[in-house]
């Protein structure tokens, strides 16, 4: 799959800050972590930090696959509002998805204090907000049910908005608390380099082709034919996993991003904060630690493997209209932002469940094996929620939290 296409953002701004050999030899570990993006790196985060002896392989370079291309959003909200996630899970549980989400933004402060790097990370507001009628009275709901369970929030209507955006609101709501933005490559580079501070074993260029149960241990095969025995794997391979699971997970999807160049003022955005609006595909907005403005949106469904979508390049029309529309939309949200001069142009493919809820734990075609998939746009809360339930399910301790995240739901 083509993961990613464009000029992309992080691995420009950022050098590599290291490199890591390939597997030459066979090696034994307590647990072996398939994939190395962001996802695989949060896990060897957690496994060192608990003592366990870890490796991780990636067939590719550190950060190079989805995490490349990430918006980096980090929110209490997820894609299925208060209101609709009550509907399939029930009020209690729907509840705790959304606090467990801002803890969660909390616990990556604590993560990146730990780290000896910021990796651009912001706690900010964030604002969820409609320019139609028609979903006005829709938002008022979800205000009223994430208030009334203690989430910090504000409803905003069209005059209140006036004096705190420069684009049209209906409505919105206004939370203070839950929030942050962060730099996902240069997280992942440093959660990795951490780790192996605590014992953890890297290798790049490290493909598994393919995976045997022994009695008590997994035999995992590279590419180069060297064999890595394991007590448990996990799988932390994003959106290539999929095709590892019978039942249907996610939806892909292909999503465009501009970046542009840092900027002077950012007249009528208030407080920098994260911005989305409800529409079906959304817009999403955030700014980076170094003043750029980062515009996502106009998701693409993507029909097969093989279809037009999935092999998009920035060259193709379809691709050159979407940036137009993203760039017209930028520049009349922001009127009084002098000299927005775009600088990246990137796609991603982008897997979203349909509850909005990742896919974490055991799944019984492999045996001894874990699968922690945040897909859906709180990828990067769900991959530190992943790894932290996976790391205590290993542990003797699951937590009655995987069965709303388990992967036959
Ligand atoms: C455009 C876009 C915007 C996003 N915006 C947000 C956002 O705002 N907020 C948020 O929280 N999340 C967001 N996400 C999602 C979040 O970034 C994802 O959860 C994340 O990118 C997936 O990370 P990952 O580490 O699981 O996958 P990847 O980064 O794809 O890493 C998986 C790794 O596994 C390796 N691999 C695969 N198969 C094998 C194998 N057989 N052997 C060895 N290695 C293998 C690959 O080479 C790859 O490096 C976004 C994603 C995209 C694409």
């Amino acid at each position: 799959m083509n993961l990613v296409s464009g000029d992309m953002l992080w691995t420009n701004i950022n050098k590599i800050p290291e490199k890591y050999s390939y597997l030459s030899e066979d090696i034994n570990c307590d647990v072996l972590i398939v994939g190395a993006g962001i996802t695989g790196a949060i896990c060897s985060y957690y496994f060192t930090e608990a003592g366990i002896q870890t490796a991780i392989i990636d067939k590719n370079i550190i950060g190079y696959g989805s995490t490349s291309a990430s918006t980096s959003i980090l929110q209490y909200e997820i894609d299925t509002d208060l209101v609709g996630l009550k509907g399939t899970l029930g009020l209690d549980n729907a509840v705790e998805c959304f606090k467990l989400c801002e803890k969660t933004v909390y616990e990556i402060e604590k993560v990146v204090d730990n780290l000896d790097c910021k990796c651009g990370f912001n706690l900010r507001d964030c604002f969820y907000y409609t320019d139609s009628e028609a979903d006005v009275s829709r938002l008022k709901k979800e205000y009223e049910v994430r208030k009334n369970h203690g989430f910090n929030v504000e409803f905003i209507d069209s005059k209140k908005a006036n004096n705190m955006f420069s684009f049209p609101v209906k409505a919105g709501i206004y939370s203070r608390s839950g929030a942050g933005d962060i730099d996902p490559y240069s997280f992942t580079h440093k959660l990795i380099s951490h780790s192996i501070k605590k014992g953890l074993r890297v290798f790049e260029n490290t493909e598994m082709i393919s995976i045997r149960q022994l009695s008590e241990e997994v035999e995992v095969t590279t590419k180069n034919r060297f064999k890595i025995n394991t007590k448990k794997v996990i799988f932390a391979s994003g959106f290539e996993a999929k095709e590892m699971i019978d039942s249907k997970t996610a939806i892909l999807t292909r999503t465009f991003t501009l970046v542009t160049k840092p900027i002077g003022n950012f007249d009528g955005w208030n407080n920098r904060c994260i911005i989305r609006n409800t529409n079906n595909p959304y817009t999403y907005l955030r700014t980076t630690s170094d003043d750029r403005i980062i515009i996502g949106g106009e998701d693409l469904e993507l029909g097969g493997k093989n279809s037009k979508v999935s092999c998009l390049t920035n060259d193709d029309t379809v691709v050159i209209d979407k940036y137009g529309i993203l760039n017209n939309r930028l520049l009349s949200m922001f009127p009084k932002i002098d000299n927005m001069e775009v600088e990246y142009r990137f796609s991603g493919l982008f897997g979203e469940s349909g509850d909005g809820l990742p896919y974490i734990g055991e799944y019984e075609k492999y045996p001894n094996c874990y699968f922690c998939l945040g897909y859906g746009s709180n990828g990067i809360l769900y991959a530190v929620i992943g790894a932290q339930l996976i790391r205590d399910l290993y542990l003797g301790n699951p937590s009655k939290l995987l069965d709303l995240f388990k992967i036959d739901r």
